[in-house]
């Protein structure tokens, strides 16, 4: 479904970012990204996104290629993106406000989304009330209301404590087990790169090329970071990481 062929950026600065990166996502697969801080993963998932332009290359989503944002795609940042001064029912509401869906829709979508992501009782809450996996909560919900096929996540997950980003992780596992969605994932978590990506593509330090493409069978069970399986797949990750590095 999503296939990204021989995407090289080089910044305006001449940075390079990405030098060669090709890869493909199956429909209904969640793929994750793993390298390097400052290796390159944003600047790929803004590519696939359609907010940046590769230097060379280029993305297709069913064999079509993608020069603007896909209408049904939606991108996941690390610090949420919230208004502070609207309330959580207003914050899952504002996509479909923007897409104009009528009142009567938007109200039952946003309160199925409130009761889904076990968000009842907290409506009328401000952003700075809650938790930050709350918060995150909200930010998934607000996507999610608009029913996208694809989700490009970076790094949603990193400015959480490891209990709730844990919680979250399962959230997240729960809502791809339902809507099999098609997910792309940044993280620089090895352990969550493992727990949620049947597919791992681990990237080289910058300019990010792909060093390896490791399929994950396991993923998918809530239950996997308790099995021996998961704790050979992280090492087998690290190693990888570590030999390029070293
Ligand atoms: P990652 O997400 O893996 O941490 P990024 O994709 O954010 O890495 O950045 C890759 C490299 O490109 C880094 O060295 C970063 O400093 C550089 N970079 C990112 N954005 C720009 C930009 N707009 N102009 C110049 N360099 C940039």
């Amino acid at each position: 479904m999503l296939q990204a062929i021989n995407l090289k950026k080089t910044y305006s600065d001449g940075t390079k970012a990405l030098e060669d990166v090709s890869f493909n996502v199956e429909k209904g697969e969640v793929c994750s990204i793993i390298g390097p801080s400052g290796c390159g993963k944003s600047t790929l998932l803004f590519i696939f996104s359609c907010l940046l332009r590769p230097t060379s290359g280029k993305i297709l989503i069913n064999n079509i290629e993608i020069k603007k944002p896909f209408k049904d795609g939606a991108l996941i940042l690390q610090d949420f993106g919230l208004f502070p001064w609207k309330t959580v029912y207003e914050n899952i509401a504002v996509g479909l406000k923007i897409r104009r869906f009528k009142r009567e829709l938007i109200n039952n979508i946003t309160c199925s989304m409130i009761k889904n992501l076990g968000l009842e009782g907290f409506e009328h809450h401000y952003p700075k009330q809650l938790s930050g996996g709350m918060q995150q909560k909200v930010g998934f919900a607000r996507v999610l209301a608009l029913n996208p096929r694809i989700l490009f996540m970076d790094e949603p997950l990193s400015s959480l404590d490891a209990i709730s980003r844990e919680k979250l992780q399962n959230f997240l596992l729960n809502i791809w087990l339902k809507e099999k969605l098609t997910i792309l994932l940044v993280t620089h978590n090895i352990e969550e790169a493992v727990f949620l990506g049947k597919k791992i593509v681990v990237l080289s330090p910058r300019p990010a090329k792909v060093l390896k493409i490791i399929e994950n069978h396991n993923a998918g069970d809530i239950n996997y970071r308790s099995k021996i399986e998961f704790f050979e797949k992280c090492r087998e990750i690290r190693n990888n990481i570590k030999l390029k590095v070293i």
